[in-house]
């Protein structure tokens, strides 16, 4: 349930109105919009007296909510979410964010070269893997927490923050000792014990969609991170399985105008996974930000033919600059900023 306040309440009656809340025993959420405070109210709400309420000083409307998540509904909290991403980067609001780096750390050499080149060309974040969710145990799985150190020093030389992925609630001290933002991973958007520990892990986490994932399953998992205290979610669009076996999955950039009116959590899109095939990553990264994306994450690669993860999907510098310098201008077109500046 929501309670719409009037324009023109009084800071002494919004009080009054979370304090009848809070005696039955139900939590509240105040946001501030430009024109109204909207008080989100979590619990069993048939404790509360709803037409007592209706009628005190301040209070405009009282709306019930019908989604299943409420913390990330548009209607708990009208204004969008901006998250900050350490010392210079914001997801969400007019800027979009650019996220870009190899997918998995595998040297100082090429952490180095991918930091120095992606910082050049306008992003403000180094994504890499350090803990790789393979499909084989027999896939490289990552350097763990020395990938960790590589890329945070490669990060910090060049005025990058870091987005990593966590896997399970046993790394997430370590990861967010070197990251900015803790990516969940599309196989575990459902690990329910993840979620819930990032939520008291004090750095941002980037959500990414499960591969067989509902919108509003999604949504239901980023309410477990906000519920656990945690209001820095960012969603992540990194397509989905479908019958289209051309592409690695089906990139739902349809999510993107749909999530933009169920939440207020900004969304970037991952066009490398959601294609999988580097030909069609530039044309999809410069659609997702045409689409209304607060954001994109690409991988890149000194040399993707002998990347030890995902190099098909990988663009090389040159073509990563090229795409920055085309998703620039279509950023600027619909009134937004793109990368850094
Ligand atoms: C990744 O970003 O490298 C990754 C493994 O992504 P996803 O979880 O979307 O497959
Ligand atoms: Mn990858």
């Amino acid at each position: 349930m929501i309670v719409i306040c009037e324009a023109k309440a009084t800071e002494e009656q919004i009080n009054s109105v979370r304090q009848k809340i809070q005696s039955a025993g139900l939590e509240v959420h105040r946001s501030d919009g430009a024109e109204y405070t909207v008080i989100g109210v979590v619990g069993d709400i048939k404790r509360l007296d709803s037409g007592a309420l209706q009628t005190m000083p301040g209070v405009r409307e009282i709306v019930r909510v019908t989604s299943p998540y409420k913390l990330a509904s548009r209607e708990f909290h009208p204004e969008d979410t901006v998250v900050r991403v350490g010392e210079n980067c914001q997801v969400g609001g007019t800027d979009v964010a650019v996220m870009a780096g190899p997918c998995a750390v595998e040297d100082d050499e090429q952490i180095e070269a991918c930091a120095e080149y992606v910082a050049a060309s306008g992003a403000q974040i180094l994504r890499g893997g350090a803990y790789k969710p393979r499909s084989s145990p027999y896939s490289f799985q990552g350097l763990e927490e020395e990938g960790l150190k590589k890329m945070r020093l490669a990060a910090d030389r060049h005025g990058l923050a870091v987005v990593t992925e966590v896997m399970s609630s046993e790394q997430i001290a370590t990861v967010a000792e070197y990251a900015d933002l803790l990516q969940v991973g599309a196989r575990n958007m459902q690990n329910y014990q993840l979620l819930k520990d990032l939520g008291r892990a004090g750095k941002p986490v980037l959500l990414k969609r499960g591969m067989s994932a509902t919108i509003q399953e999604w949504l239901m998992s980023a309410e477990y991170i906000l519920n656990a205290g945690n209001p820095d979610v960012v969603l992540c669009e990194r397509g989905i399985r479908t019958f289209e076996t051309a592409t690695r999955n089906t990139l739902d950039l349809s999510a993107i105008p749909v999530i933009k009116q169920m939440s207020h959590l900004p969304i970037i899109a991952d066009p490398s996974h959601g294609v999988g095939i580097r030909r069609y990553v530039a044309p999809m990264a410069r659609a997702a930000i045409a689409a209304g994306a607060d954001g994109v994450i690409i991988e890149v690669h000194p040399n993707p033919d002998k990347a030890l993860s995902d190099g098909p999907q990988s663009l090389t510098f040159d073509e990563f600059s090229l795409l920055m310098n085309r998703c620039r201008i279509i950023a600027t077109t619909i009134g937004r900023r793109l990368g850094k500046h």
